[in-house]
């Protein structure tokens, strides 16, 4: 379903820019077959007109036709302040294919580009490809990613670096910057336009309400709540969770400086651009919160239309509180299961978060200490879990480790049953900077294997796969700090 709605002002038909020799750097074959588009045994689509249409330099293959594609406008609060209108300044929407919209990023300037050149980098291209794909085999709500198709045109950022077009697929890219836009414009009709086509065709369940925008406005807040504690769950940091960023549908989008957690540290900061640390790891919960009120503020004129506006604050006010609600159960439920507790008992919490604090202490890698706690038996001693050895504070540690074997005992399952609930829920794989950094440096020199390898391994990203142990390793010491910018 396209977005579209009535007018000319919302979606400006905008045909993408040619880009020169465009070659594959990657696709992915879970992405193409989620669009039943049929790939040869070299993994490329088997019409070659593909690559010119996934470059954007046809709307045609040889049966399908994308006759219109657009660019839509939206605005929203970057960095906590209102920033006015931005758009798709260089994401077109090619058209519908089996549920999902197909939208290029970097196709070249759209009537919103204001002072970009509507094109995207090689370097973020290639992260933005192989996260969409690693966060959708980690089970997160995301925008998948189909393609990234190269160049050699030049495109100026801190250097001289190559475009490229990551090819983008979700259902719908609506996020709340478009809420926000008309109702900046104070502009009720298309509000209610975008609500009820949201409603159509996301969120049916919601016109069975005898207030079907309230319940929507609950529904995407739930949404966003949840995912928000899957982030937290598996370590990511999106990096810049301005509200034109946010997803209507409580998908991740719009990767750009994210990371993954190596070592832990609640306040980490991903994003090198992000000095104040406004989206820094801990406050991800807060600030996700915070565009949930951008969303109600935008949608009160839709809940004003039936009641007085003080009521109308007011229950706007009440469905907001929700969002801690949902978001702490979520949290509790992803970390219980994250430490193979499936019996809830009191003080459970408080034994994560005392975990969670040693962790931060010994600066402990997030990743590789979840799943190694898998491995923890019943009836162990303390000095055996090899794991106490990475805490520099072990004194501090062991009597946790202590609690937690105590703790165990009051589990039903046995250990063989509780690791296997503990593997599905502790990736031993993500997509760690340094490894994305390797396979960008070789892409760079026009050897695409290590995008490929990356995009198979994270694939699987809660399997064993002894041929690719070495790539659930922490970074080396001169690779963890990799400066991820805004610049993309
Ligand atoms: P982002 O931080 O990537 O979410 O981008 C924020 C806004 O800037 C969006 O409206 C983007 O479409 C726009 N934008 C980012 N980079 C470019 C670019 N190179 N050319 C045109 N617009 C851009
Ligand atoms: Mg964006």
């Amino acid at each position: 379903m396209p977005f579209t709605l009535s007018g000319d002002d919302t979606c400006q038909t905008t045909t993408p820019s040619r880009l020169h020799d465009p070659y594959w750097v990657a696709i992915s074959p879970n992405a193409a077959e989620l669009i039943q588009l049929p790939l040869g045994s070299d993994g490329l689509p088997v019409d070659p007109l593909w690559l010119d249409l996934l470059a954007g330099n046809t709307l045609k293959t040889s049966d399908i036709e994308f006759p219109n594609p657009i660019a839509t406008v939206y605005s929203g609060h970057q960095f906590g302040v209102w920033a006015g209108q931005l758009g798709d300044g260089r994401a077109i929407l090619l058209g519908d294919l089996h549920g999902q919209e197909l939208q290029l990023k970097g196709a070249g300037i759209t009537r919103f580009s204001r002072m970009g050149d509507g094109r995207a980098v090689l370097r973020s291209s290639i992260r933005e490809f192989l996260c969409s794909e690693a966060m959708h085999a980690l089970g997160i709500p995301t925008s998948r990613a189909l393609s990234v198709v190269g160049s050699k045109e030049k495109v100026i950022r801190e250097s001289v670096e190559t475009a490229a077009v990551c090819a983008r697929l979700a259902p719908s890219f609506i996020r709340i910057g478009h809420f926000e836009h008309y109702a900046s414009l104070e502009n009720t009709v298309r509000l209610k336009e975008l609500a009820d086509l949201l409603i159509t065709h996301f969120y049916p369940e919601c016109s069975q309400h005898d207030q079907p925008y309230l319940s929507l406005f609950k529904a995407i807040s739930k949404r966003n709540a949840k995912l928000v504690a899957q982030w937290q769950s598996v370590g990511f940091c999106h990096g810049v969770l301005n509200s034109d960023n946010i997803s209507a549908l409580g998908l991740t989008i719009d990767y750009g400086p994210f990371g993954f957690l190596d070592q832990f540290q609640i306040d980490h900061i991903c994003n090198h651009s992000d000095s104040g640390g406004r989206y820094a790891y801990h406050k991800q919960p807060q600030i996700m919160h915070w565009n949930m009120a951008c969303l109600a503020s935008a949608m009160l004129p839709l809940i004003e239309i039936n009641q007085t506006t003080e009521n109308a604050h007011e229950i706007l006010r009440s469905a907001l509180d929700e969002f801690p609600v949902t978001y702490a159960k979520e949290w509790q439920g992803l970390f219980r299961r994250k430490l193979g507790l499936e019996i809830e008992i009191d003080g459970d919490i408080e034994l994560i978060e005392r975990l969670l604090q040693a962790m931060h202490d010994s600066q402990i890698d997030f990743t590789n200490f979840f799943r190694s706690l898998g491995n923890v038996k019943k009836g162990m001693q303390v000095a055996d879990i090899d794991t106490r050895n990475d805490f520099i504070d072990r004194e501090g540690i062991d009597p946790w480790f202590g609690d937690y074997l105590t703790r165990l005992e009051q589990e039903t399952a046995d250990d063989v049953a509780r690791k296997m609930v503990m593997d599905s829920i502790n990736p031993k794989y993500i997509l760690r900077n340094y490894l994305a950094q390797v396979a960008i440096e070789k892409a760079q020199r026009d050897d695409f294997s290590e995008v490929a390898t990356l995009l198979k391994l994270l694939s699987n990203p809660y399997d064993e796969q002894p041929e690719f142990e070495a790539y659930s390793k922490p970074p080396p010491q001169d690779m963890r700090h990799i400066a991820v910018s805004c610049s993309s």
